[in-house]
């Protein structure tokens, strides 16, 4: 399998592919191999993968390809990581990713500027917002909710293993509130993570069904 045969078999642009190549990104990794097919069939996934198997690229290639349509009120993908560290490095690898495709990509750094870009007040359509989870609840809990995620289409949580650890409960109760805000009713979860512990799968039994489980 090649990244070209992705314009053949699911349409992807050839500037996607472009931008693909242009990252460096010659032949598909294992778990890109599996997540890219899948969630271009719109299917909803679990994947196991260790950071370094390429798995950011496996869940940002095919949210960017299923973004190519109009633009929404809102932002239609959202990303969740459990560092600032790990959402600037996504961050980055967007914005190659997106070069040259008309997509508006938000990180969460500051909560009152945050508050001012997406608000209430602001009519504006974005695409892609990658935050960790407190700063996002946050803005959501607050009245009317900071940012409006009613078109969300993809729904991904990455390192999800390390978000439980950080306090099992505290993180349930986040997603939980990530998922309720995430109304649109096409919408898609994918949960990544490093390894296989039982609080993930736990909730991805739960709430992500009909997933396609991928293990590398
Ligand atoms: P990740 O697992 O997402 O942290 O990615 C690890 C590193 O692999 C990143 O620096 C990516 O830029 C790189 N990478 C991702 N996909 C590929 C690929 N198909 N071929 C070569 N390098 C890749």
């Amino acid at each position: 399998t090649t990244f070209a045969e992705l314009t053949t078999d699911y349409s992807v642009s050839e500037k996607l592919v472009q931008n693909i190549r242009k990252a460096g990104y010659e032949t598909p990794t294992p778990i890109q191999m599996q997540a890219i097919p899948a969630m271009l069939q719109g299917r909803q996934v679990f994947a196991c993968a260790p950071t370094g198997s390429g798995k950011t690229a496996a869940f940002l290639i095919p949210i960017i390809h299923c973004l190519r349509g109009p633009k929404k009120q809102g932002f239609r993908a959202v990303i969740v990581c459990p560092t600032r560290e790990l959402a600037k490095q996504t961050y980055t690898e967007t914005g190659r990713l997106t070069e040259g495709l008309g997509l508006r990509t938000h990180v969460i750094n500051k909560v009152q500027q945050a508050v001012e870009k997406f608000g209430p007040k602001s009519s504006q359509k974005f695409d892609i917002l990658i935050t960790t989870p407190n700063k996002l609840v946050y803005l959501l809990k607050m009245e009317p909710p900071a940012l409006n995620l009613t078109n969300v289409e993809w729904l991904i949580v990455d390192e999800s293993d390390k978000l439980f650890e950080s306090g099992v409960r505290g993180f349930r109760d986040q997603l939980a509130v990530i998922y309720s805000a995430c109304s649109h009713q096409g919408l898609k979860r994918g949960m990544f993570s490093a390894t296989h512990t039982e609080e993930v799968a736990k909730w991805v039994r739960k709430k992500v069904k009909g997933r396609v489980q991928i293990t590398v």
